[in-house]
C-alpha cells in the first residue's frame, strides 16, 4: 500500500512538471505570435479606379462601357465639356443596381426635376453626380458593387436612349 501511494505521488509530480513546461511553451508561442503581429504588412496597392468620363452638346457620354476592380473605393468625375446651360443639355451620371429597368427609371426620373432628375425615394441607385451644365464637373467616391454587369445613364429628360452605358466590376 505504502509503495503504491510513493508511485502515485511520483506519477503525480511527473504530471506537474509537464503541465509546467506546457505552459512555459504557451507562452513562447504567445510571444511569437506577438512579433509576427507587428510584422503585418501594409504596402497599399494603388487604386486603378480612379475614372472620368464626359459628357457632350450632343448628347454623348466619351465612353459606353467603364471597368473597374471589385473591392476597392471608385473614384469617378463627370466633366460636362459642352457649353450648353445645365436646364437645356444637363448631364448627370447614374449607376443602377442590377435588375432596374433602365427605360423605367428614366421615365421616374424624368419627373423628378425638383431633385436633379433623381427620384426621391429611389432604392434603384448605386451612386450619381450632380446634374450639370456646359464646362461644370462633380467628382464621387464610392465603393465598387459585387463583381457583375451593371448599367449608367444620364437621367435628364430624353437623354438615356443616348447617353448610357456598361458598368463592369471584375
Ligand atoms: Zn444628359
Amino acid at each position: 500500500m505504502n509503495a503504491f501511494f510513493k508511485i502515485f505521488m511520483s506519477f503525480g509530480l511527473v504530471l506537474l512538471i509537464s503541465c509546467g513546461e506546457t505552459k512555459k511553451e504557451e507562452k513562447k508561442d504567445g510571444f511569437q505570435y506577438d512579433q509576427a503581429a507587428e510584422k503585418t504588412d501594409t504596402s497599399e496597392e494603388k487604386s486603378q479606379n480612379e475614372v472620368l468620363i464626359t459628357g457632350d452638346d450632343m448628347m454623348k457620354y466619351s465612353t459606353r462601357e467603364i471597368r473597374v476592380k471589385a473591392g476597392e473605393p471608385v473614384t469617378l468625375t463627370l466633366k460636362h465639356i459642352g457649353k450648353l446651360d445645365i436646364k437645356v443639355m444637363g448631364h448627370n451620371w447614374v449607376l443602377l443596381k442590377q435588375g432596374t429597368d433602365l427605360v423605367g427609371f428614366a421615365s421616374k426620373a424624368s419627373a423628378a426635376a425638383d431633385n436633379n432628375y433623381i427620384p426621391a425615394e429611389t432604392e434603384d441607385v448605386i451612386a450619381h453626380t450632380k446634374m450639370l451644365g456646359g464646362g461644370e464637373s462633380d467628382t464621387i467616391t464610392f465603393d465598387a458593387p459585387a463583381p457583375g454587369t451593371y448599367q449608367f445613364l444620364c437621367s435628364f429628360p430624353g437623354h438615356f436612349a443616348q447617353m448610357q452605358g456598361t458598368f463592369i466590376v471584375e
